[in-house]
């Protein structure tokens, strides 16, 4: 059977969320329209019930948006999947699709600088967020109150570069009767499948290693679809309880996604279709050029390397076991001042100075003055971000020719 037995890269190009589409096409037409035509409002009508399937409206629903999130469905792992506009977008809608005003999450501290800030939009509307010093059970299990709505955190924290143990914040969630909700973006379905491991939704930005090229800006939402919602503590999904444990995905497609409006672009849906047939082989490639520029830059004098394979890493076991002894590609250094670290970023022949992650181009970035400037220096350094921090997101160069260009940058 198709789809079966199949390594990841294999699945990329033959999986059964691999279509052929009208003519023969081996990629799917770009649908860039904003409404769908229907003969009679009979037929109309019964789309817009979700009785019978169709498109009305690329906001609700749309072809080529609905093949970027096949393909994610079959690679997670999924029950469903649901793409949005952004990765700030998937993160937002996959918290807010549970949570009430008085409710709280507990959450990691090492995580993206954008969803710290989401965090404090969220105390507006009444959601208290508790953020754990580290994502494990002595940490979360103190901060669970009866008002717990979910537990959150990144696989592999941008840019800590803390793992999650996930079969363990699993089953801590579950006895507490909550779901594991878990930003996978920097660990990709390359490294990890979150949901083969106990976590119950999964969040990307796509933008980032999904896509792979840095030309589409997008997120997306997969539910495992299993857990066993108990319907008189989530009353947001209370309207959706005939749905058992599907009851999150309905909520999210049929309710506040569409309400809410960020919708993915039919045209960005395409770019990552396009992109996600090379994921194995950039991810392969990333990993194992950011496995040697770190053991590179870890001896060079008076740097100091943040990258979960070197030895004395805290996280070294944790990625042996979970990923495979596979560290992802993101790095950090730190060089001793922040005018080190910008004159080091400034000699760098390739790569670019960007605030991006997982483009197949070496990207440096100075996170305390981007990212996490609106973070106080304790909240910065809870991140992973001092003032002397360099974030790396390694790309596809040739690896001799990376250790190279940083070993001259930080070292004339
Ligand atoms: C970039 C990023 C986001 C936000 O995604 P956008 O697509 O930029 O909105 C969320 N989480 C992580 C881990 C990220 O790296």
């Amino acid at each position: 059977m198709k789809g079966r037995g199949m390594h990841f890269t294999t699945t990329l190009l033959h999986g059964r969320a691999v279509e052929t589409y009208p003519d023969h096409a081996v990629l799917p037409p770009i649908a860039q329209v904003t409404a769908f035509g229907y003969d009679s409002a009979e037929q109309q009508e019964r789309v817009f019930a979700h009785r019978a399937p169709g498109y009305a409206y690329t906001r609700i629903g749309n072809p080529t948006v609905s093949a970027f999130e096949r393909r994610i469905r079959e690679l997670e792992g999924g029950s469903a999947a649901v793409a949005c506009a952004s990765g700030m977008a998937a993160v937002s809608l996959a918290l807010l699709n549970i949570l009430s005003a008085g409710d709280e999450i507990v959450a990691g501290t090492g995580l993206y600088g954008g969803t710290f800030d989401l965090f404090r939009d969220l105390e507006r509307f009444g959601i208290t967020v508790r953020l754990a010093p580290r994502m494990d059970e002595e940490s979360v299990e103190p901060l669970i109150t009866p008002r717990t709505k979910a537990v959150y955190g990144e696989l592999i924290g941008n840019p800590r570069l803390d793992i999650m143990d996930i079969p363990r914040l699993s089953k801590l969630a579950h006895d507490h009767g909550i779901p594991l909700i878990v930003d996978a973006t920097t660990a990709t379905p390359y490294l990890v499948r979150p949901l083969s491991l106990g976590a119950d939704i999964v969040v990307h930005s796509s933008s980032k290693y999904i896509n792979g090229g840095g030309n589409s800006i997008s997120g997306v939402i997969v539910d495992g679809g299993a857990f066993p919602w108990d319907f008189e503590r989530f009353e947001a999904l209370r309207p959706f309880a005939r749905y058992g444990p599907l009851a999150y995905q309905v909520r999210l497609r049929t309710d506040l996604w569409e309400n809410i409006g960020a919708c993915l672009s039919p045209f960005n849906a395409y770019m990552n279709v396009v992109g996600i047939e090379t994921l194995g082989l950039r991810m392969q490639r990333i990993t194992e050029n950011a496995d040697r520029l770190a053991h590179a830059l870890a001896a060079l004098p008076g740097i100091r390397v943040n990258y979960p394979t070197l030895p004395d890493h805290p996280y070294h076991g944790l990625c042996q076991m979970e990923l495979g002894g596979r560290g992802g590609g993101i790095l950090t250094f730190r060089t001793g001042s922040r005018q080190r670290a910008f004159d080091a970023m400034k000699r760098l022949k390739y790569a670019v100075i960007a605030s991006n992650i997982g483009d197949v181009r070496t990207l440096v970035l100075h996170p305390a003055s981007t990212l996490y400037r609106n973070r106080t220096e304790e909240e910065r350094s809870l991140s992973g971000v001092e003032d002397d921090t360099v974030r790396v997101s390694v790309g596809i160069e040739e690896s001799e020719d990376l250790i190279a260009d940083f070993t001259q940058a930080l070292t004339s």
